[in-house]
């Protein structure tokens, strides 16, 4: 099949900051190159590490602001504090490219997305062992203060919560079990009849 001969799909992951999902989601974009990221927009300053329009698009407010009155975004949230969002038009165009896409994105973004893809997307939530490595893990990226760290882990109780929104449920301990779930997840959704509508059309035809 070449790649107008499928449908792309979406995979939609979220995990509390700490869970591994930076890690899980690398490897799944190297391993399969089909994947196109999709970068998301934030207020928030970049970390040491990152590239503008690579790991983010690092925007002030007021550019965000303007941006949500151009309906630019597919789904957009307030996240920690600042503002993150999902560019609509490069989803749009990943889709229809027979590619699929990744999104990173909290609870709230998931269930945007939930609401317009419907059934073309897959939704992925991993999950630290316990509250007290996903502690450590924070502590020990050295990224964070004491009070962003504290806010974040806060949250994560109300983001468990919301585990029923989700198709599956990752718990990260061993980063290799983890991966290798989210890899059969991601196969998984592209074995779905709606990523494969096209091959069954011709096929349908061939009996017709
Ligand atoms: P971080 O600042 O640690 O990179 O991300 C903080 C949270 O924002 C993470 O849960 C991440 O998944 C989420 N996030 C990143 N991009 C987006 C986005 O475009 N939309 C939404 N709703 N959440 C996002």
């Amino acid at each position: 099949m070449n790649t107008v001969d499928r449908k792309g799909i979406a995979l939609i992951i979220c995990a509390p900051s700490g869970a591994g999902k930076t890690t899980l989601t690398k490897r799944l974009l190297s391993e399969f190159p089909r994947f196109v990221f999709s970068v998301s927009y934030t207020t928030r300053p970049p970390r040491p590490h990152e590239v503008h329009g690579k790991d983010y698009y690092f925007v002030t407010k007021e550019e965000f602001s303007n941006l949500i009155n151009e309906n630019y975004f597919a789904e957009w949230a307030t996240v920690h504090g600042n503002y993150y969002g999902t560019p609509l038009q490069n989803t749009i165009n990943t889709l229809a490219d027979g590619n699929d896409i990744l999104f990173d994105v909290d609870v709230q973004g998931a269930r945007q997305i939930k609401a317009s893809l419907k059934n073309l997307g897959r939704y992925v939530f991993v999950l630290p062992p316990s509250r007290r490595v996903l502690e450590q893990r924070l502590r020990s990226r050295g990224t964070d203060s004491d009070e962003v760290i504290a806010r974040r882990l806060s949250v994560v109780t109300k983001e468990i919560a919301d585990a029923p929104l989700f198709d599956c449920v990752i718990i990260n301990d061993d980063i290799k079990t983890a991966y290798d779930e989210l890899r059969s997840a991601y196969i998984a959704a592209t074995l779905a009849p709606v990523c494969r509508s096209h091959f069954l059309n011709d096929l349908l035809k061939q009996w017709s």
